[in-house]
């Protein structure tokens, strides 16, 4: 016997239910199967045809769901991840598990940040007479977003044509967000050679070497920042922070390893590949000479920026059903891969990034509504004859 499609809030709290958390910390990483199996079932209930598609490279099994009403590549898309950030249970004021109302607001882990996005879908799909369509629908469900991007790079490794007109539902307060920095995160390591203080011909000091790599990187955090500009940013320039350093051990020892980690947030026009290509020789040419080995450890492969045309109809029509101007902001989201897969995406949901990611994340209840018409109306203008 199958159960019939819950409502919107049924489906909501059926989500914040399954725990979904990734991390790169294997011991918080968790599979998301119950997961897309679940908006498998929907779906395909809304009768959607449903794929999941195994997501390579984790010790517990990832999926990626792609759920198409009707075929070609030039319907709309609506993505979400499925994951979660880790989380921490005693911070929080109800069980991160339980959909819980207070105050008009609806707390749980993963509320904002965004599995609020898919019952929404849900609804808005339902309450459409879809079999008019001339265009497709897809709905896209994602691993591993807030840890690796795996998910979205297995997809964009696979060649798969999704559509044209992407919407992401990440927390923006129903804004729609054209653009964001990307990142280039870095670990710098010198090992040198150890000895007594007293004489620095005995060792190799990699501290004194770091120092020097630290003066050159400041330097071009200069040059970088009189290169690139974008005053549609709040910072409108890329920044580079020098986050931790850890070497030595003694003040009478030669310090023999030190090791610097970094980021860069880049501006959407900088490309990562070639932003950590100039970011290598330098590192290279300020210990040139010292005998001291470098070496990068690729924990992360960085992340280019998304910015989508102003004028994209996937702009246009999110602007003027949000009633809002699109704008930038400065977290990261799976927009460039879309749009490097050929899509024009705007990120707009109903959630705010001021509580993702924190004890007591939630969702205002006045944001559902609105959001539930912006898709109604979304699907409409791209799927169904004008
Ligand atoms: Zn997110």
């Amino acid at each position: 016997m199958t159960k019939p499609l819950p409502d919107m809030m049924d489906c909501f709290a059926e989500l914040i239910a399954i725990p979904s958390v990734s991390s790169t910390d294997p011991a918080f990483d968790m599979t998301n199967r119950a997961m897309v199996e679940t908006l498998a079932n929907w779906f395909g209930d809304l009768g959607m045809d449903t794929e999941l598609i195994p997501v390579p490279g984790s010790a517990v099994e990832k999926f990626n769901l792609v759920a198409r009403m009707g075929e070609g590549a030039d319907g709309l898309v609506l993505s979400g991840h499925t994951d979660t950030v880790p989380y921490n249970e005693a911070g929080w004021s109800s069980d991160p598990f339980i959909l819980t109302e207070r105050e008009g607001r609806l707390y749980g882990l993963g509320t904002a940040d965004m599995k609020s996005f898919f019952p929404l879908i849900i609804e808005a799909i339902r309450s459409l007479d879809l079999k008019s369509r001339d265009r497709p629908l897809v709905v896209l469900a994602t691993a591993d977003e807030e840890s690796s991007m795996a998910g979205v790079r297995a997809l964009q490794d696979s060649g798969m044509r999704l559509g044209r007109h992407a919407l992401i539902g990440e927390p923006t307060g129903l804004v729609p967000v054209i653009k964001h920095k990307g990142i280039l995160i870095e670990h710098i390591e010198l090992t040198g050679q150890s000895g007594h203080s007293s004489d620095p011909s005995l060792g190799n000091n990699a501290l004194e070497g770091m120092n020097r790599v630290m003066n050159r990187l400041l330097e071009w955090r200069k040059e970088l920042q009189s290169s690139f500009h974008d005053s549609s940013f709040r910072v409108p320039v890329p920044t580079m922070n020098l986050g931790a350093i850890r070497g030595g051990d003694n003040p009478n020892r030669i310090c023999a390893s030190c090791e610097l980690a970094m980021d860069i947030r880049l501006l959407p026009e900088m490309a990562v590949d070639e932003i950590r290509a100039a970011l290598r020789e330098k590192v290279a040419a300020a210990i040139e000479g010292s005998g001291l080995q470098l070496h990068f450890k690729e924990q992360h492969a960085g992340m280019g920026g998304m910015q989508t045309p102003a004028d994209a109809e996937i702009v246009r029509v999110a602007e003027a059903l949000s009633g809002r101007e699109s704008a930038t902001v400065a977290f990261g989201t799976e927009g460039p891969y879309l749009n490097a897969m050929g899509m024009q995406t705007v990120i707009l949901g109903p959630g705010d990034i001021e509580v993702a990611h924190q004890t007591d994340e939630f969702v205002s209840m006045d944001r559902l509504q609105p959001m539930q018409k912006i898709l109604e109306k979304m699907i409409q203008h791209f799927c169904l004859p004008s």
